[in-house]
């Protein structure tokens, strides 16, 4: 099943001290999670002036200093971040460690992807604000798991595999039993494979069933639970099964045709089965 997160832009408490915030640009969530002593802000949303308007709105709840989670390298979660770290100079930024090397080393290449992509379609101005973003990297690096204190309340960092990317992490509230999972999980939005491991991914999210809240908080769209997870699962195992069984050689048209069988959809499923491939032919030849 999905909630309703109520109106894009506005807070809602989705756990005891923990709220959800649905924003219109992407449809991209932010959280935040508040302790004695600290809050946590999960995600940053893309470019500086969306950060000014979260911190904004972080600050409408609390005043509290604030520590921030990324859950993963892509530009609609972290490119806000420089607006927490100006805010208070001292701000934790939890994020894995190869979300750090990815933004270190693409961060600017993906600022100028992405700001093309909206110059072409016609956004100049998001475009401006894209190309005016400080990269700010994180500060305090995940590998597998790693622990957060807010004050009477801790807070799970955990990396459960490779998946949406090689850099996925997931925000465990145990005592609200909340779970924000990144781009691990899509909801109105069919999973995105642009930079995923789509072999692994399932597996990934196996691994999470298992540990999940009662209310998982997707990357993008409406809050959703662990049957919605399951299935979205399914639909990554199926994309996972059907690149294995295919031929290594198959052209764009045979692949095309392959990807429209699957329930992630058409084009989703062409990205998905070539990154499937590249990753079977890598795989073959370390044998
Ligand atoms: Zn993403």
């Amino acid at each position: 099943m999905t909630y309703d997160n109520g109106p894009w832009g506005r807070w809602r408490e989705i756990g005891d001290r923990v709220f959800v915030r649905r924003n219109k640009t992407l449809d991209v969530n932010a959280g935040l999670i508040l302790g004695e002593d600290h809050c946590l802000v999960v995600d940053t949303r893309s470019s500086e002036r969306e950060g000014r308007e979260l911190y904004r709105a972080v600050r409408s709840v609390t005043g509290l200093p604030h520590v921030v989670a990324l859950t993963h390298s892509h530009f609609d979660h972290c490119f806000g971040t420089s607006v927490f770290a100006e805010a208070q100079p001292d701000c934790e930024i939890w994020a894995h460690e190869r979300c750090h090397a990815e933004l270190a080393t693409s961060g600017l290449q993906q600022r100028v992807e992405i700001s093309g992509f909206l110059r072409e379609s016609g956004e100049e101005v998001l475009a401006d604000e894209l190309d005016a973003v400080t990269i700010t990297l994180p500060n305090r690096l995940v590998g597998t798991d790693a622990r957060i204190d807010l004050g009477g309340r801790e807070v799970v960092l955990h990396h459960p595999g490779r998946g949406h990317t090689d850099n996925d992490l997931v925000v465990e509230v145990p005592d609200a039993d909340v779970t924000f999972l990144g781009d691990l999980v899509e909801q109105g939005a069919p999973p995105s494979f642009d930079h995923a491991y789509p072999l692994d991914w399932a597996v990934t999210l196996t691994r999470l069933l298992d540990r999940v809240g009662r209310v998982i908080v997707p990357g993008h769209g409406a809050v959703v639970d662990v049957d919605f997870l399951a299935r979205q699962r399914q639909e990554i195992a199926e994309v996972a099964d059907l690149a294995r069984r295919l031929p290594p050689d198959l052209d764009d048209t045979e692949l095309e045709w392959q990807a429209g069988r699957l329930a992630v959809g058409a084009a989703s499923g062409l990205i998905a089965l070539r990154r499937a491939q590249e990753h079977l032919q890598q795989l073959a030849q370390l044998q």
